[in-house]
């Protein structure tokens, strides 16, 4: 498990050489905790943490499988609604949305967590097992632990009579495992955010970018026929794997600038004695650099063409899902100044949160949350862990309990910080 971690936060960028002393603009201003309404909000929060960890085993107990997250999606309201919250709505696709008005002249933060989680009830059991400060459930961590924060946060935040003068916007999105639906959806249907704070991903890591994620089905197809008839008839049996070979011969730089492609599914053939009418296969193809992703894209579209072609068999593209790239480190270097990035690694440090590997990264431009969809947009986009967790989209998912308070901390000081605006403090100095 450790050296599977280590590998995916080596692929991920979370692990490689640290950036040359660079200096980043921050707005952290740890006076701030002094502040008496950010000091007993903080304080409420470590008071009322062990309800918080009971209303996310209850979230965590209510079925919400993407696509049919509606018993989430009323629980979420139902807290927006007791918290008083206005402009409260649910739209077409699910997204549960309520404002937090601000007295006015100051920027407007969205919180987005997505309430929808990989497995449905018939996975499992539908209890969360705790063992101690561990909780055991599918979607406990990815992104359960992330809608307790938010609501926690937003409890504190009425309790001490917070005041900011941008609305703050409270978001439980919808179908992000299937492709960062329900993000895309909102940020179709409703007025850009100044800021985009998501609560996903990596406990410690601060990502700032958007890896590119395409989702493809290549369908071959054929007439079919009997066994007794096949010889040297067309079949999509040899173009998949004519294809399937061609394009693992691709050669192309690895991540975490570069890409990874898997082929996830193969599909096809009832019976024994037939050539199948239809067979298929899925490609995962994935880079934070949207010319190589297309350009890959465009690659394997042409060979499963030209397969198509020389076996005589047809061809369907089906895409399932096209979430575009943000960028490479190189190119997301203005997203990585912007002060809400080296903010939330300046209160990160602040509160003790790491990801807990040596060498890792407090920041990476890569990403696969709701926030992507923020970043390629260009609008200043950060995804920050809800807690520590561990197999994330596996029923054997994990959360260490504890870690969901600094965690929900974090997202509380995060919007306090740009609640009134967004102020520069001195340069914070990076140690190598
Ligand atoms: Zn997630």
């Amino acid at each position: 498990m450790l050296r599977r971690l280590f590998t995916v936060l080596a692929v991920t960028g979370v692990l490689a050489a640290p950036l040359s002393a660079q200096t980043y603009p921050t707005s952290w201003d740890p006076s701030i905790m002094e502040r008496p309404d950010v000091k007993s909000a903080l304080a409420l929060l470590e008071q009322r943490f062990p309800q918080q960890v009971e209303e996310w085993i209850r979230i965590a107990e209510i079925p919400g499988k993407s696509k049919l997250e509606q018993a989430r999606g009323a629980y979420v309201k139902k807290v927006f609604e007791e918290e008083g919250l206005q402009q409260i709505s649910v739209d077409s696709i699910g997204n549960v949305t309520g404002v937090r008005k601000g007295t006015g002249g100051g920027p407007t933060i969205a919180i987005a967590a997505h309430i929808d989680i990989v497995f449905g009830p018939e996975a499992s059991d539908g209890k969360v097992r705790r063992v101690g400060d561990t909780l055991f459930a599918p979607g406990v961590g990815d992104n359960t632990a992330s809608v307790a924060n938010m609501l926690a946060t937003l409890r504190a935040m009425n309790a001490t009579k917070f005041t900011s003068k941008g609305d703050i916007i409270f978001i439980g999105t919808v179908q992000e495992e299937l492709g960062l639906k329900g993000m895309a959806y909102w940020l179709d249907h409703n007025t850009a955010p100044d800021l985009l704070i998501v609560p996903d991903g990596a406990y410690g890591v601060v990502s700032y970018g958007a890896l590119g994620i395409y989702w493809t089905k290549y369908v071959f197809t054929s007439p079919g026929s009997h066994t007794l008839g096949s010889r040297g008839r067309p079949t999509p049996v040899r173009a998949v794997a004519e294809a399937i070979n061609r394009l693992y011969a691709l050669e192309f730089p690895a991540l975490p600038d570069g890409a990874v492609m898997n082929i996830g599914q193969v599909h096809g053939g009832e019976i024994f004695n037939s050539v199948p009418q239809e067979l298929y296969f899925t490609v995962d193809l994935r880079s934070p650099d949207p010319v190589l992703l297309d350009s890959l894209d465009e690659q394997i579209t042409r060979i499963t063409t030209e397969v198509a072609e020389k076996q005589q068999v047809g061809l369907r593209v089906e895409i399932d899902q096209k979430s575009r790239a943000g960028g490479t480190e190189k190119q997301l270097e203005g997203a990585r100044a912007h002060p809400l990035v080296q903010t939330a690694i300046d209160i990160n440090r602040a509160l003790g949160i790491s990801a807990g590997m040596p060498g890792a990264r407090e920041a990476v431009a890569t990403g696969a949350t709701d926030a992507n969809i923020g970043v390629v947009r260009k609008i200043p986009s950060i995804a920050i862990g809800g807690s520590r967790a561990s197999g994330a989209h596996q029923l054997t998912e994990y959360a260490l309990a504890s870690t969901a308070l600094p965690s929900t901390k974090l997202l509380y000081l995060l919007t306090a910080t740009f609640a009134d605006g967004v102020k520069t403090m001195p340069p914070a100095r990076i140690v190598p």
